[in-house]
């Protein structure tokens, strides 16, 4: 993954640096209301990273000790973890095999009298479906936080993600479409949610009070205005960047036509960003091997995301048989592949690139060399 930063870019933070205000300033201010006006929300709060977001979306929520947390089996490690160190406890859920987002279906069995909130992630950049997860949570009066942190600019039936639950939380890593290095921002139409954020991020300084006043044992997620600028600067040619990786997507769909390989499903109600272009291998690939053999070739490629159940500390704490209770969670972590996709590639280099996997996975397959 190579981040779309130009030279424009990198002036925007040379800017920043020679002004000497450093930290939360205007540039942060700008980014807070461009990710919430791209999410159709009131009010944006930016932050140190897309962990951090997810952190203060729960306090915000009141979430803790003895709450129950509805989330998918398979995502990006972060999106469990934000739950145990909340003391709450995470309530694993299959994915859909095509979408790799929470399985919809298998969420009301899930709901107990302890359960506070889902937390769903709209994985890889395609939105999960949201719209029905809303409808559940309406029913059973539970808080929905948006794992929006690679989705930015992503829909579903015309409606950007991140508005939809009561909070939504964007990662700003170089792993994304736009990036500040690190940053994360966190959007709700909620005013009570984003004042007690706001003030959680900055030492539990009272944002209303005009002297300093310290009302909760808070955390320093404050983020930088230098960072800020850069991706302020990116956001400035959003539109453009999705739309060079959705045209870069759609040449990976016509080359990568092949018996072994599932490609990303889109419904048509859903916009993809494109964060992560994610095959499923067929079972007779070994993946893993299939993975060294690109990278000699010059080819990145790795897994997608985590079946989070079967991650060490987890798996210890949980028990759960991973196989048997997500088997889709299970499939895509152990077949799943992220391949290259990100603006600075040409059309040419997706030809090659695909030639490269098409050739490695036919010769071997022929070869009976992974099975
Ligand atoms: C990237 C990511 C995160 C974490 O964001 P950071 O900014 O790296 O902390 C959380 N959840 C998901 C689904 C992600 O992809």
């Amino acid at each position: 993954m190579v981040p779309d930063i130009n030279e424009k870019d990198i002036d925007a933070v040379a800017t920043v640096l020679r002004s000497g205000m450093l930290v939360q300033g205007k540039e942060v201010a700008k980014l807070e209301n461009t990710v919430a006006a791209l999410s159709a929300t009131s009010c944006g709060v930016a932050v140190s990273n897309g962990t951090a977001s997810l952190h203060l979306a729960l306090l915000a929520a009141g979430i803790g000790a003895g709450d129950e947390v509805i989330i998918p089996s398979f995502s990006y490690i972060a999106t469990a973890n934000v739950v145990e160190i909340a003391g709450a406890t995470p309530v694993f859920i299959d994915i859909n095999a095509d979408t790799f987002n929470i399985d919809v279906s298998k969420i009301e069995a899930a709901v107990t009298s302890k359960t506070k909130a889902i937390l769903p992630v709209h994985e890889f950049g395609l939105a999960c479906d949201i719209t029905q997860i809303m409808q559940l949570a309406l029913k059973h009066k539970l808080i929905v936080i948006e794992d929006a942190a690679c989705a930015l600019g992503a829909e579903e039936n015309g409606k950007p993600v991140g508005g939809f639950g009561d909070i939504g939380s964007f990662s700003l890593h170089p792993r994304k479409n736009v990036t500040s290095g690190e940053g994360g921002v966190i959007v709700t139409n909620n005013n009570i949610f984003s004042d007690k954020m706001k003030m959680l991020r900055n030492h539990g300084i009272d944002p209303s009070a005009t002297d300093m006043d310290f009302i909760a044992p808070g955390y320093n997620y404050r983020l930088t205005d230098f960072q800020a600028a850069l991706v302020n600067s990116q956001l400035e040619r959003f539109e453009q960047i999705i739309v060079s990786k959705q045209k870069l997507a759609d040449v990976y769909f016509n080359e990568l036509l092949h018996p072994l390989i599932q490609l990303p499903f889109v419904p048509k109600e859903k916009k993809h960003t494109w964060q992560t272009f994610h095959l499923l291998l067929h079972e007779s690939v070994n993946r893993n091997i299939l993975i060294e053999e690109l990278k000699k070739k010059g080819v990145g490629a790795n897994y997608g995301a985590q079946c989070i159940p079967d991650q060490s500390f987890y798996c210890k704490k949980y028990k759960h048989n991973s196989r048997t209770e997500f088997p889709n969670a299970f499939k895509a972590y152990h077949q799943g592949l992220a391949i290259p996709l990100y603006s600075k590639l040409s059309t040419d280099d997706i030809y090659h690139i695909s030639k490269i996997i098409l050739q490695t996975i036919e010769r071997c397959w022929k070869t009976k060399k992974y099975s």
